[in-house]
């Protein structure tokens, strides 16, 4: 995967109409629709700025939730999930997409921008081709929902071509939507010239730097509820990564695998046989693998429970793992001191619960302090990091929790891929 993409900064886009995807996928409060927390669209600030400033007319674009375009799934869907089909009508099913508009986001983003943000009322509808073909030169618009466009999701050519009949330049810094191949993320690419915002541009650098050319050496660090959702990761990073470190969910697992007794922590009895496979690709590829020695137990999986140290391999019957132990920091820490890179996804306890969170933080204050490029993925680490209070101490954090995890796969992102190589 080349990670060396053009940029607003290679491309002149004054006087230009640029379609701009951006991530503006924010959380609302379900009863009032009220934004809960903007910080997604203050991370695109820069990227607009810089194409206001430069004379581009904006035609922004984004999806929100995830509507049903097609009343008819709406309704299979609504069913599927228990609701009585005879409540089901097409009243409803309108509201449910209304609730999604864009049209919030196009307020607050006003509000930042200390300028009008013209609201369309469709995606590549007549309201919203008027309206772009009005947009000047320093003016900024909003399409609707990109969702509530039934060819967004398929990545329909046809929706593709017109929404980037609308500009003449496509910038792409929705970083949390690379992942997917839809029509305003990866589609339009094919009719327009398409170069990354300031988002993207630094993921690219500093996520695909560690992985493509990274200062060594690389310490993976991996942990979360499950190996499952990891497989990926785990086997990409042990063909890159110098160091990998696992504490968390999964690390019952590992410890199963290697004939270990783990009570009733989490564990996913399918992929022992996987787990073994790692721990010989690591041991064949010299690859140092650590595992956690100890770990925090507690008799239910509760805030209130009480911490109980045990090693790693003999977990008593009643008791489930929560947390790493302290023989366990001692040896992750010291692992992170002389890394050059540390790419960290996944908490190393139920971080949640303030008892079980030491093992986390422990490992957030270890990267905090050292002189490596650090590099937080996964939407959970990412919350975790800021919780605890270190995220300005991190040098990426990543703002795709989704994304983020597929680029540490190693995978390809049409996204990404879709922009122009430098
Ligand atoms: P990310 O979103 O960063 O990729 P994950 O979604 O994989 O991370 O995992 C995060 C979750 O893992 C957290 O909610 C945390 O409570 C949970 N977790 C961590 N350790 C354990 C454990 N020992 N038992 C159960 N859940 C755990
Ligand atoms: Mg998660």
């Amino acid at each position: 995967m080349n990670y060396n993409k053009k940029t607003v900064k290679d491309i002149d886009v004054t006087g230009k109409k640029v379609l701009l995807r951006c991530d503006f996928n924010v959380p609302q409060d379900k009863t009032t629709g009220a934004i809960t927390d903007d910080k997604r669209i203050r991370a695109a600030l820069p990227t607009i700025q810089y194409l206001l400033d430069q004379g581009a007319a904006v035609i922004a674009c984004s999806h929100l939730g995830k509507p049903e375009p097609s009343f008819d799934k709406w309704v299979k869907k609504q069913t599927e999930k228990g609701k009585d089909p005879a409540s089901l009508t097409k009243e409803k099913w309108e509201k449910s997409l209304k609730a999604l508009t864009l049209a919030p986001v196009a307020k607050r983003l006003s509000e930042l921008l200390g300028k009008d943000v013209v609201m369309a009322a469709d995606v590549v509808g007549p309201d919203a081709q008027a309206k772009a073909a009005a947009l000047k030169s320093g003016e900024i618009m909003l399409l609707e929902n990109t969702r509530f466009e039934k060819g967004e999701t398929k990545n329909d050519p046809e929706l593709a071509k017109a929404m980037a009949g609308m500009a003449e330049v496509y910038v792409s810094d929705a970083f949390g939507a690379v992942h997917r191949a839809h029509a305003s993320t990866a589609g339009v690419a094919a009719y327009l010239p398409a170069v990354s915002g300031f988002l993207i541009e630094k993921e690219l650098e500093i996520m695909g730097g560690a992985l493509a050319n990274p200062k060594r050496p690389l310490v993976a660090i991996l942990g979360g509820s499950k190996v499952s959702s990891k497989i990926g990761v785990i086997n990409n990073l042990l063909d890159i990564a110098d160091t990998i470190i696992i504490g968390g969910g999964m690390a019952y697992t590992f410890a199963k695998a290697q004939g270990g007794s783990v009570g009733k922590s989490l564990l996913e009895a399918d992929w022992l046989d996987y787990c073994n496979e790692m721990l010989a690709k690591a041991k064949e590829k010299g690859v140092k693998f650590l595992l956690p020695v100890d770990n925090y137990c507690a008799a239910e999986f509760s805030a209130d429970a009480t911490p109980v140290l045990y090693d790693a391999m003999s977990i008593p019957d009643d008791m489930m793992g929560m947390d790493i132990g302290p023989k366990t920091v001692e040896a992750y820490v010291a692992a992170v001191k002389d890394a050059g890179t540390v790419i960290w996804n996944g908490p190393m306890g139920v971080f949640e619960f303030p008892a079980f969170a030491e093992g986390t933080r422990a490992v957030a204050k270890a990267l905090a302090a050292t002189d490596a490029i650090t590099i937080i993925g996964g939407g959970d680490s990412a919350a975790a990091v800021a919780q605890l209070g270190f995220a300005d101490k991190m040098t990426h954090i990543s703002t795709g929790g989704g994304a983020s995890l597929e680029f540490l796969e190693g995978k390809e992102l049409p996204g990404v891929a879709c922009l122009l190589d430098k």
